[in-house]
């Protein structure tokens, strides 16, 4: 292997343990939007950018971003992930794609590139403190909505308290953004967070687009009753025909190719021991590359959710609907990326995303891509959770080639291509 990949790999690894050390819970990792421990993140971070000839700064939605400035195109390439964290998490979602960015920035010290390279840590992804995800990219993205800063945290902090506490200033948030013109592309690189690259032997995959995901919230009412004297005959038993339900979601889910359809949560009422249940409250969750498929899936399986209430003498209701649409990866980046890996010897495995990112917002204002590294296990948004030294090595590797690539396509003689 060219360059020192191998030993920055094993720099990225030692730093991924030292960054999950910055929690708000002593013996797990749970870091959310601008807590205490992101300041530790930022602090390390920030010492480390300077060692690889980045100037770090934090906007003021907290993202941190550092640059290597460039004399010829007052242009630039993004790469990195978020700093954030779900409650009880793994040390790599996130961390681990910002941590490659740094390394990229090492790897190529001595090189100089005809547009900026800025290695971006996002201050939110998950959505964990204020139920709202992608705060620091939306910001990046220009589409930050005022009205979000006075969201609040289960404290009664709002977003404008959390970041004016970490020392910035909500009412200058617009800052933050990014015009469409500078940014010549925004590169994350990412745990699988899935079994596609492990069952394909393949390090890297790059990702064509991102699963579009409709969240419902569903109703079955039945009748209550006596569990001991209403005859079993002529039940009107809401649990039940939720149970029906949710089987029937789990088989549209198997047929439809690409389709991932779930039902996470289910409240009975009154749920005890010796009544009939009800009433029953369940989530629907379903999402597909396809949004008309998905748009598909979600009406036959209300269809069927009628069906079974009306065979029940129950009533079906759709209490709340949210919808993303799928978001497709820049062609010609990805293009790149995928050429990228085979000069490096690799072989690409392309696939779309289940999982939500900061390329989701990201790609709705600049070009965008992808790249997944292999996840042991699959295990993921859990303290299991793993990556490999080898694979984040190869991730190095296959970057740094992007970059030049990049950088030719961008030279002050040469005609822009992107
Ligand atoms: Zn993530």
């Amino acid at each position: 292997m060219p360059l020192n990949a191998s030993k920055l790999a094993d720099a990225v690894m030692a730093r991924c343990d030292e960054l999950a050390a910055c929690s708000e819970d002593e013996h797990r990792v749970t870091r959310r939007f601008l807590t205490p421990p992101m300041r530790e993140v930022h602090d390390r971070l920030s010492g480390w950018m300077k060692a690889a000839n980045l100037e770090p700064r934090v906007d003021n939605a907290g993202n941190l971003i550092g640059r290597r400035a460039s004399t010829h195109l007052d242009r630039t390439l993004l790469l990195g992930s978020h700093l954030d964290s779900v409650p009880n998490a793994g040390r790599y979602d996130g961390v681990l794609g910002v941590l490659i960015g740094v390394a990229i920035a090492e790897a190529i010290i001595d090189e100089s590139l005809p547009f900026h390279l800025d290695i971006i840590g996002f201050s939110e992804e998950e959505g964990e403190r204020f139920s709202m995800p992608y705060l620091g990219s939306s910001a990046v993205a220009g589409r930050f909505d005022q009205n979000w800063l006075a969201r609040t945290d289960r404290d009664g902090n709002t977003v404008s308290d959390a970041i004016r506490q970490f020392g910035l200033r909500p009412e200058d948030i617009g800052d933050a953004e990014f015009s469409t013109d500078h940014v010549i592309a925004y590169v994350e690189p990412h745990l699988e967070q899935g079994p596609m690259l492990e069952q394909a032997g393949l390090p890297l995959g790059v990702v064509t687009g991102i699963a579009g995901q409709s969240r419902l919230r569903l109703e079955f009412a039945g009748t209550a009753g006596h569990a001991g004297t209403t005859p079993m005959l002529g039940r009107s038993d809401a649990l039940l025909m939720a149970s029906e339900f949710i089987v029937e979601v789990s088989s549209l889910g198997r047929q439809t190719t690409g389709l991932r359809a779930t039902v996470g949560r289910v409240a009975a009422a009154p749920n005890a021991p010796n009544v009939i249940p009800g009433r029953v409250e369940l989530s629907l969750d379903v999402r597909h590359v396809d949004d008309l498929v998905r748009e598909r899936a979600i009406n036959d399986l209300l269809a069927t959710g009628n069906r079974i209430a009306k065979a029940a003498e129950g009533i079906f209701s759709v209490l709340e609907t949210n919808a993303n649409a799928a978001v497709s990866m820049d062609a010609d980046v990805s293009k790149l990326l995928i050429a990228s890996i085979h000069e490096c010897e690799q072989r690409p495995l392309e696939l779309f995303s289940g999982a939500g990112h900061d390329a989701v917002v990201m790609a709705e204002r600049f070009p965008t891509a992808m790249l997944f590294l292999r996840h042991p296990g699959g295990v993921s948004h859990h303290p299991d959770e793993r990556a490999e030294r080898d694979d984040v090595a190869v991730a190095i590797e296959v970057l740094c080639q992007f970059v030049r690539n990049l950088a030719k396509q961008h030279q002050p003689n040469q005609v822009s291509s992107s």
